[in-house]
């Protein structure tokens, strides 16, 4: 062949591939398909992971053991709820508000029913969500009223233009969404009522426990994150933890991870942790377990809690540098297990 003819076919191949290389450059990267057992066959299961978390902070490992049983028990029932739904295709979003509610309406946690007391002897409820797709969120914080501040937030951030709502104007909104109302009173356990009552006596507000929160990522390869909790025992003036923070409790970018926070609120919010967590992430290319442990270990001191989170690519992290952090973690390759305790 001539060697302007081959000239002539090599710049045709290259036109013609070009295009291709471009567009595979730019192309989102492909989610892997791992098929579970038993679900191969129905070829449809794409990965998926959730993490939960209900509060970190000093757990004593020497807690009556049934007490200790409760709170495992609770926490598989919210991450088999959880599981379920992201098995069966569910949204994160969905998922995430779901199993919320769910640890919202156990009162061993501190958020909705039994949430813990303010320095009046009445409850303030904060919530936020978050969804990873478009950052769009919502938050509700001081709710007195409310049995579900999640779900409230949820309505915030796709019935409202606004993304934040608090006190007297956010019972406004709840009255016009219409959703479920109890009496202030309703929250109320005898657990912490003691607590409270030791913190007065003590002059203090008592480090917070038992915040809720859940991150995951669905088989459509979102991200979302929700949190929720009663506060700090003690609280006066309005006081307002990270929890419905976004960027601080609560974050969730598709990007980077989904995150939910859990300790001192006053520490998250000044290392506004979670977006703290994804910026690290985005712009110097840490991995979440990576990011995570700079974090909690290195910015934040021993004692002030910890954060659940779930990447973009379905790993998940676990961390704190309290004593114990009520935890969960469960994804489509079978991995499923609740712990408190290293
Ligand atoms: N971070 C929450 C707050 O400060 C409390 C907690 O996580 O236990 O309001």
């Amino acid at each position: 062949m001539r060697p302007a003819r081959v000239q002539l076919i090599l710049l045709a191949a290259l036109f013609f591939v070009c295009p291709f290389l471009a567009a595979a450059r730019q192309a989102p990267p492909v989610v892997e398909v791992i098929p579970q057992t038993g679900e191969a066959e129905k070829g449809a299961i794409r990965p998926w992971s959730l993490a939960i978390h209900g509060g970190a902070g000093t757990i004593p490992k020497n807690i009556p053991e049934e007490e200790r049983d409760r709170y495992l028990a609770s926490l598989r029932a919210a991450l088999e709820l959880g599981r379920d739904l992201l098995a069966k295709g569910s949204s994160s979003l969905d998922t995430v508000e779901a199993v919320v509610r769910f640890l919202e309406d156990d009162p061993l946690f501190n958020a909705g029913k039994g949430a813990v007391f303010t320095h009046d002897g009445t409850h303030e409820l904060d919530a936020a969500i978050m969804d990873g797709r478009d950052l769009s969120c919502g938050a509700v914080a001081g709710l007195t009223t409310v049995r579900h501040p999640v779900s409230l937030a949820r309505l915030v951030k796709e019935t409202s233009p606004h993304v934040f709502l608090v006190g007297d104007g956010a019972e406004a909104f709840a009255t016009e969404r219409q959703v479920e109302r109890v009496e202030n009173s309703w929250f109320d356990t005898p657990k912490r009522r003691a607590q409270w009552q030791e913190a007065l006596a003590r002059e203090e507000a008592a480090k917070p426990k038992g915040t809720v929160g859940a991150v995951a990522l669905d088989q459509q390869g979102n991200l979302a994150a929700a949190t929720s909790t009663g506060g700090m025992t003690n609280k006066r003036w309005g006081r307002l933890g990270d929890v419905p923070v976004i960027g601080a409790g609560t974050y969730a970018n598709n990007k980077t991870c989904a995150i939910s926070a859990t300790g001192w609120g006053e520490k998250f919010i000044r290392h506004t942790v979670a977006h703290d967590i994804s910026a690290l992430m985005e712009y110097a290319g840490l991995t979440l377990q990576q990011a995570a442990d700079r974090v909690i270990h290195e910015k934040l001191e021993k004692d002030d809690g910890g954060v659940i989170g779930v990447a973009r690519d379905g790993s998940i992290a676990l961390v704190f540098n309290s004593e114990g952090m009520y935890r969960g973690a469960a994804d489509s390759k079978g991995r499923f297990e609740v712990k408190i305790w290293e």
